[in-house]
């Protein structure tokens, strides 16, 4: 059977370790564990709640979905985790954002106006308890045709609309890096999440590093993290 704490300390450890190797910690102690720069968001997409109940039960409180329908259906289900903390990490339809605003505290995958300007009404007209949205900007860093996220160019305009979206507080850029992206692609990330960083106050976050490419992203700057496998184990279906 998995074992979701261990998975837990493990990643730690890593996230530890890759910090330290990227002269992110200068020493190692048991308190610095509380105090790492880089934050872990666990990815829950198609995993039953029962595990993530478990993994909130090891001391891990800030979960990511990717999809909502099934997102929505556990966190009604584990509505009795008062700390827990609900990630939006998927594509999104614009005819989602009003579900997504009402049961979500972070949306990490804004790519254009339409969706910022909805999410923020929706906020307005609810008044719900997750006021303000934290929301990160998703960037197409691979520039690929078929994924989602906003074009380089695009970046800073799209910043300044979620700006002065009163019920929006803009946290910082999200990426998904291509399978074997070069380091000039975490390079580049790296530059652009310190150039917004340098223009709004409340950008703190650079969502970036899976499973997979977790050293890379912390060697270039990653705040936040997204480990999904590592912690609740292979996926048998979707991705
Ligand atoms: C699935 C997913 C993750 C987690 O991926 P793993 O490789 O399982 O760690 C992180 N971010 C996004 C956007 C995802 O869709």
């Amino acid at each position: 059977m998995i074992n979701i704490k261990d998975n837990l300390d493990k990643i730690k450890a890593q996230i530890q370790q890759a910090c330290q190797q990227s002269g992110r910690l200068t020493h190692l102690s048991e308190q610095s564990k509380q105090s790492l720069p880089v934050s872990l968001l666990a990815v829950s997409k198609t995993k039953p709640a029962a595990l993530i109940e478990q993994a909130y039960l090891a001391g891990q409180h800030d979960f990511g979905e990717n999809y909502l329908q099934e997102a929505i259906e556990k966190i009604a289900q584990l509505a009795h985790l008062n700390e827990a903390s609900w990630h939006f990490i998927g594509p999104i339809q614009s005819n989602k954002t009003k579900q997504i605003a009402s049961n979500f505290s972070w949306v990490h995958s804004v790519d254009r106006e339409k969706i910022a300007l909805r999410l923020n009404q929706h906020i307005q007209d609810n008044n719900c308890h997750n006021t303000p949205l934290n929301i990160c900007l998703q960037v197409n860093i691979s520039n690929e045709e078929s994924k989602s996220g906003v074009a380089i160019d695009d970046i800073f305009s799209l910043a300044e609309i979620v700006n002065n979206c009163d019920k929006l507080t803009l946290r910082g850029l999200m990426a998904v890096p291509e399978k074997n992206a070069s380091s000039a692609c975490y390079e580049k990330m790296q530059q652009l999440f310190a150039q917004l960083q340098k223009q709004y106050p409340s950008v703190d976050t650079l969502s970036l590093g899976m499973s997979n490419d977790l050293e890379q992203a912390v060697a270039h700057g990653s705040t936040m993290v997204r480990i999904g496998t590592a912690i609740f184990g292979e996926r048998t279906y979707k991705n």
